[in-house]
């Protein structure tokens, strides 16, 4: 059972430019960008450039080259904020959370003394994305290739 593509959903129109993001990272297969509506600080999306709805609707290529990402992203989120801890998730449809039809892994740093704050709830300022956006893009500069 594979739910149909919409190319019209959020994150195709980021991926085609169409709308803003704050990118942290780019290879061919992926983007990555923070979340507008950040659980905690340093919340970012891995996201695919393949048109799948969910997982089950990638490639295998796509699938490691998403993970592949997916770690680099996550190392650079890590040394920027150096968060207690980092959860991975990728939710896939609607009753297991998935509010954007589009494959996308989310990168959430944890904090020992903070509570997560709800998902795709309270958008954050601007600012302060560019601010985390640049301290990211910072970090996996440094990172080995
Ligand atoms: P999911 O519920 O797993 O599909 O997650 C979708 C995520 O995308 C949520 O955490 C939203 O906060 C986030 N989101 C929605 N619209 C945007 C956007 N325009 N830019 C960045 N993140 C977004």
């Amino acid at each position: 059972m594979q739910a149909e593509y919409d190319s019209n959903n959020i994150f195709a129109r980021i991926l085609r430019g169409e709308l803003p993001c704050f990118k942290i990272y780019e290879d061919a297969d992926n983007i990555a960008f923070l979340d507008i509506m950040p659980q905690s600080d340093g919340h970012a999306l891995v996201v695919p450039k393949e048109p799948a709805v969910d997982f089950f609707g990638l490639s295998e290529a796509g699938a490691a080259a998403a993970i592949r990402a997916t770690q680099r992203v996550a190392r650079g989120v890590r040394e920027a904020f150096q968060p207690d801890g980092v959860v991975i998730t990728q939710f896939n449809g609607a009753a297991a959370g998935q509010t954007v039809p589009h494959i996308h892994f989310h990168i959430v740093p944890r904090y020992a003394d903070q509570t997560l704050r709800g998902h795709a709830r309270e958008k954050q300022s601007m600012d302060v994305l560019r601010q985390h956006a640049d301290r990211v893009i910072a970090a996996l500069a440094k990172l080995p290739a």
